[in-house]
């Protein structure tokens, strides 16, 4: 038996109309392992999150350090895909105050690299426009935005996409460089940006570091218009036996 039209155009309406109802009364859902009771449970948070886990990678083209959270496996991966893909954007809070680990390792790093009076910049790398407009919201921006606060340095959106990007997930990283040649520019606005912030240490943020591709596209776009300083967190490193495109036992 199927339902009258007018019947079912109501249980739909009334089923739009309970989601945000049901969205409050349903338990939270730990983004990494999946138990109800917490956006972020406390064993998930010890394992994956403390400080102690960040760790300092070889930096990417361009890039004068990087360093992560964790990588991109056991838990971590399930909570960036839950982020991203399942809509769940109070995940980049937690995920985006970790970030001030490894931005305090990438800063330590370099100390002395940029004019110690000038606060570092945080800046998230840019999403690609329609992506933004399909999630309803930019993963890499609330990152930047919760690490900002979780460090007190300010967030500057100094990049955009200039063109779209076919996803560059399966791409190796001959690929990836190739289809983010150019991909990635100044803003106009950020010509507000005072000469001292020209000087201070740029910190891109990203929630995944493949292959450092869209790092390295955003340290050329910083380095032709002038900026010396750059370093990169992210959330996790895929790990190189996963990264798609490469071949195993490579290095
Ligand atoms: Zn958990």
């Amino acid at each position: 038996m199927t339902l009258g039209a007018p019947l079912h155009d109501l249980l739909a309406a009334l089923s739009r109309a309970a989601a945000p109802i049901l969205d409050l009364i349903a338990p939270e859902r730990c983004g990494a392992c999946g138990d109800e009771g917490a956006l972020f449970c406390t064993s998930c948070r010890a394992a994956l999150l403390a400080p102690g886990a960040v760790s300092l990678h070889p930096p990417p083209q361009g890039v004068r350090a990087a360093a992560t959270v964790g990588s991109y496996v056991d838990g971590l991966d399930a909570a960036l895909r839950t982020l991203k893909f399942h809509g769940v954007p109070q995940l980049a809070r937690p995920l985006g105050a970790a970030l001030a680990a490894p931005i305090a390792a990438v800063t330590a790093e370099l100390e002395g690299a940029a004019p110690a009076l000038v606060a570092p910049i945080l800046v998230p790398t840019p999403t690609d426009p329609a992506r933004r407009r399909e999630r309803g919201f930019d993963h890499a921006l609330l990152l930047a935005t919760a690490a900002g606060e979780a460090t007190g340095l300010r967030v500057v959106e100094l990049l955009e996409r200039t063109r779209a990007v076919e996803p560059l997930h399966g791409l190796g990283r001959a690929e990836r460089r190739r289809a983010l040649d150019r991909a990635i520019a100044i803003r106009p606005g950020a010509s507000a940006l005072t000469p001292l912030d020209r000087e201070a240490l740029v910190i891109l943020v990203d929630d995944i570091w493949t292959s450092g591709a869209t790092f390295e596209a955003a340290a050329r776009a910083l380095t032709a218009a002038g900026w010396q300083h750059i370093a990169a967190v992210a959330v996790a490193r895929e790990p190189l036996r996963e990264r798609r495109g490469t071949p195993m036992g490579a290095v």
